[in-house]
């Protein structure tokens, strides 16, 4: 199936923003969201949510119950004006290409989900539109962050699985990103970033990191995982960093495909996890296997 966001962007060639959506459509399916490239420079994230999309798409009838008893959601390129601009003029764009004043200084979209989008806390460079963080004049100010907003508040999809791809630093991480206090659930979201990491060093010995992002990155508000988790109520919600520490943004075409295979393989261990949990704890995830 194919979807357009409704919200289109309305700067350089206003490219459309394509969803696809995999299911075997069982009623009783929860819902997964993938994205990748809401940062343009970081290629590698939308090569991976495409990789795990076409491996969905081929193989679905073989794949495990805790694969097909999913409906998954792929938004490969998020910032689709971004991306073409860092493939034509500027390598290293990170934000989309919004127009502020005479210039497109551009919105960093990660920037300008609403949830503690105020007080700025530690990010101290959000309201300067030539800053790498300018997170917008108001919260979902970006049609490219109003659009998943809506889609996930208003789809009546039970999102259950969040997860949104970056480059570059080998890192799982969850919320919070604006505090180092752990979330309701930092246990539940640790096991799981342990589940994928075990995942994926499984397929070539990578070894990612897991954490609180704050933690383990650094301080930032008005991310998409703190709303995911904080405002649409998703209970894994994970940003994960991708290959490479050593390439950083330009990572060797070589290393793609082994990039995108074992963050596969960490995205199923991923998926198989919340199962377990679901098994655990029927009050919290409606399941159709533990009724
Ligand atoms: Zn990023």
């Amino acid at each position: 199936m194919r979807y357009i966001l409704p919200s289109l962007c309305h700067q350089d060639r206003g490219q459309d923003r394509l969803m696809l959506k995999i299911s075997n459509s069982s009623a009783g399916n929860t819902g997964v969201w993938i994205d990748g490239g809401i940062h343009a420079r970081e290629w590698i994230s939308t090569s991976v949510v495409t990789y795990i999309a076409d491996q969905l798409a081929k193989n679905i009838e073989n794949l495990p119950e805790y694969i097909t008893n999913k409906d998954w959601y792929f938004l490969p390129v998020l910032n689709p004006d971004g991306y073409f601009y860092s493939h034509t003029s500027d390598r290293m764009w990170r934000k989309n290409r919004a127009r502020i004043g005479n210039a497109v200084f551009g919105v960093d979209l990660n920037r300008n989900f609403g949830f503690r989008w105020l007080p700025r806390d530690n990010d101290c460079h959000g309201d300067d539109p030539s800053h790498l963080n300018y997170r917008g004049v108001e919260p979902f100010s970006e049609p490219e962050t109003a659009a998943i907003k809506d889609l996930i508040l208003y789809s009546g999809i039970p999102f259950k699985i969040f997860l949104t791809f970056h480059a570059y630093s080998e890192v799982i991480s969850f919320p919070w990103c604006f505090t180092s206090e752990p979330c309701a659930d930092y246990v539940n979201l640790l096991e799981g970033a342990t589940a994928m990491a075990k995942g994926i060093y499984d397929v070539n010995g990578r070894m990612y990191k897991v954490g609180n992002f704050k933690d383990i990155m650094y301080p930032a508000t008005g991310t998409s995982i703190d709303w995911s988790y904080g405002s649409a109520r998703i209970p894994f919600s994970y940003l994960v960093e991708l290959r490479s520490k050593q390439y950083k943004f330009l990572l060797p075409k070589e290393e793609i495909l082994d990039c995108c295979k074992e963050i596969f393989c960490g995205v199923k261990a991923l998926a198989q996890f919340v199962d377990k949990k679901k098994c655990l704890n029927c009050t919290m995830f409606y399941n159709k296997n533990c009724l």
